[in-house]
C-alpha cells in the first residue's frame, strides 16, 4: 500500500521516529480512543497483568504503530515490532510467539496481510497463551503443544473488514482512527516546528494543518518540506526574522504537488479520472485502479477513505460516483442531472 507520506529514506525515517509522542498525554487528537486506552492501561497496571490485546484500525499514517508503542512505554513493557507480510507460515510466528518475553508487547502492523495458517494459530495464542506445532506430514502428523509468555497483540490494519471474525473477537479492545480536525494538526505542526526548530506564524501553521489531508504523518511530512524551503531560499520579503510565512508555505507546498485543500497528485488522478473519463461513475475500483495506475488496495485504503470523508466521493453498489463538490474542485462543468 502506498504509505501517505511515508519517508523514503533513513534520515527522514529517523526525523519521524524523533517526532513520535511517547506518551498518551503528548498524543494529539483521538480523545475517545485516548480515554480508552488509558483505562485499559491503567486497569492491566492495578491489577498486575498484561493489557488486553488492541486492535487499531484506519488509513496510515494516523498513528497507530506510535500507538503500540506508547502501549509498551506506559506500560513499562518492551516492544517488537513484525507485520502481516512478514509471515507468510504459521512456522514464522510460531518463531515469532516463542520468542516473547514475559509481559512484552508484540505489535503486528497490516495484520490482515498474514497468512491464514498463522492467521488460526494467533487464535489459541491469544486465547490461551498456547500454540499446537504441527510436526510430520500426512497420517504421521502429530501436534505437540508449546506454553507462550502472556503477551499483549498490538494489530493494525487498514482494512478491519478483511480480517476473519473469529480474530476480530479475540481482541479485548478495538479502535477506528480517524482522520484528524484541522485544529488538531495545527497541534501536531506546532509540536513537531518546535522541535525541528522552525519558526512558523500561526497563520503558517495552519496552513500546514488544512493541507495535511487528515494525517499527522502528511502535516510531519510538509512541514520537512517548508523546513527545506526555508533553508533554501530563505524566508519571504516581509516576513519576521527567519520564519516561514504562508506565502513560503505556499511556494513549498505547490512545488510538491499539494493542492490547496491538500490533495495530492493521486487523489486528483482519480478524481479526474471518475469525473472526466467515467462521466462522474459509478465506475468499479478494479476500473479505476487500471485507469489511473494504481493498486485497488491503495485506492481503498488510501485514496477513497479521505475523500470520501470530505464529501468528493461516494460509493453505491454499483460502483464509485463523484458528487458536484468535485467537480468545482476540477473546475469541470457538471452534467445535466448530476445533482443527487
Ligand atoms: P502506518 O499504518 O502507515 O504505519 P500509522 O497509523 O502507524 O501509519 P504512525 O507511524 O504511528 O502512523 O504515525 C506517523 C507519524 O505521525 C509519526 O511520526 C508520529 O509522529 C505522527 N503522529 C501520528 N499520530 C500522532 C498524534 N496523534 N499526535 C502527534 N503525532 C502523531
Amino acid at each position: 500500500v502506498r504509505d501517505a507520506g511515508t519517508p523514503d529514506d533513513e534520515t527522514e525515517l529517523a526525523i519521524e521516529g524523533a517526532l513520535r509522542p511517547t506518551s498518551l498525554a503528548e498524543f494529539v487528537g483521538q480523545q475517545k480512543v485516548r480515554g480508552q486506552l488509558q483505562l485499559l492501561l491503567d486497569a492491566a497496571r492495578i491489577q498486575q497483568r498484561s493489557p488486553d490485546h488492541i486492535l487499531l484500525s484506519g488509513p496510515p499514517g494516523l498513528g497507530k504503530t506510535t500507538l503500540a508503542m506508547i502501549v509498551a512505554h506506559e506500560s513499562g513493557r518492551p516492544l517488537r515490532l513484525s507485520s502481516g507480510p512478514a509471515i507468510q507460515h504459521a512456522g514464522d510466528l510460531a518463531a515469532l510467539l516463542s520468542s516473547l518475553t514475559p509481559g512484552e508487547v508484540l505489535f503486528i502492523d497490516e495484520i490482515h496481510r498474514m497468512a491464514r495458517s498463522a492467521e488460526e494459530m494467533l487464535y489459541l495464542a491469544m486465547e490461551d497463551f498456547r500454540i499446537d506445532i504441527m510436526v510430520g506430514k500426512g497420517a504421521g502428523a502429530t501436534s505437540i503443544p508449546l506454553d507462550l509468555s502472556p503477551f499483549t497483540l498490538v494489530g493494525a490494519t487498514t482494512r478491519a473488514g478483511l480480517l476473519p471474525n473469529p480474530l476480530r473477537d479475540r481482541f479485548g479492545f478495538t479502535a477506528h482512527l480517524e482522520y484528524y480536525e484541522p485544529e488538531e494538526l495545527e497541534q501536531v505542526v506546532s509540536r513537531s516546528a518546535a522541535m525541528l526548530d522552525v519558526g512558523l506564524p500561526g497563520t503558517a501553521r495552519s496552513e500546514i494543518a488544512r493541507r495535511s489531508r487528515g494525517t499527522p504523518r502528511i502535516a510531519n511530512r510538509l512541514l520537512r518540506r517548508v523546513r527545506d524551503y526555508l533553508v533554501v531560499h530563505g524566508p519571504s520579503a516581509g516576513a519576521e526574522d527567519g520564519d516561514a510565512d504562508v506565502r513560503t508555505v505556499g511556494a513549498a507546498l505547490d512545488l510538491y504537488d499539494v493542492d490547496a485543500i491538500g490533495l495530492d497528485r493521486l487523489d486528483r488522478a482519480v478524481l479526474d479520472a471518475v469525473v472526466r473519463r467515467f462521466r462522474g461513475g459509478p465506475v468499479g475500483l478494479s476500473t479505476l485502479a487500471v485507469a489511473v495506475g494504481e493498486e485497488p488496495e491503495t485506492i481503498e485504503s488510501v485514496v477513497e477513505p479521505y475523500l470520501v470523508r470530505i464529501g468528493f466521493m461516494g460509493r453505491t453498489p454499483r460502483g464509485r460516483v463523484a458528487t458536484p463538490e468535485a467537480y468545482d474542485h476540477l473546475g469541470a462543468p457538471h452534467p445535466d442531472g448530476l445533482l443527487r
